[in-house]
């Protein structure tokens, strides 16, 4: 694992310096894919009031299961990586991951040893399926984050459908069968192509949506 010392601000006003980790290996840091599952990665605590801080910085995981590698661009910076003015190097990487909970997401994928294409295509079957919203009403930002598999069937959270309330959704790990027959298709046509080319392949693309 490599890392760089950052400039750390919290609410408090406290200021503090910290390493934290600017590349790792899933091969050669095997505590790295438990330390993103479960959301302690990049996490701090403030020395002056003590709160958990999750700073997001530009970080290449390498060796990433399907994906090669898979950088993570801080959300902050992701109108600067859609008008293609970051301003520092990702490489080439196989996947881009914007903010921690995507980066999340993708490792859980690579992880289960899942197509991410598949489960970008399910969430939009998900999301079309479900916004048959009432006349007039404006549609809302709808997110959508695959969660892993409960026996058969692939869980994926909902967020913003209504107020405060997280969703779950269940589909059919047939339904992932049937999508991925045919998933080279699919992503070379509308609407999936403007979702599912890599390397930042995520449904969020085409709905806006912040997680
Ligand atoms: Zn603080």
């Amino acid at each position: 694992m490599t890392t760089a010392q950052r400039h750390i601000a919290c609410f408090c006003e406290t200021t503090f310096d910290a390493d934290l980790p600017t590349s790792a290996d899933m091969g050669a840091d095997p505590e790295i894919e438990q330390l993103i599952l479960d959301g302690s990665f990049m996490s701090l605590t403030c020395p002056g009031c003590g709160k958990r801080l999750t700073p997001e910085y530009p970080f290449r995981l390498t060796g990433v299961s399907g994906f090669g590698d898979l950088f993570l661009v801080p959300e902050t910076d992701r109108g600067a990586y859609e008008r293609n003015t970051l301003g520092y190097e990702t490489g080439s990487p196989g996947r881009i991951a914007i903010g921690f909970p995507e980066l999340q997401e993708k490792v859980l994928i690579a992880g289960l040893g899942l197509d991410d294409r598949v489960i970008e295509i399910m969430k939009y079957y998900l999301l079309t399926g479900s916004t048959s919203a009432a006349d007039g009403e404006q549609e809302k930002e709808v997110g959508i984050v695959y969660r892993g598999k409960e026996s058969t069937r692939h869980v994926f959270n909902i967020i913003g459908m209504k107020e405060g309330e997280i969703g779950v959704a269940r589909l059919a790990e047939e339904l992932y069968g049937r999508i991925a027959s045919d998933v080279e298709t699919r992503v070379k046509e509308d609407p999936f192509q403007d979702f599912c080319a890599p390397p930042w392949v995520s449904l969020r693309r085409i709905t806006g949506a912040s997680v």
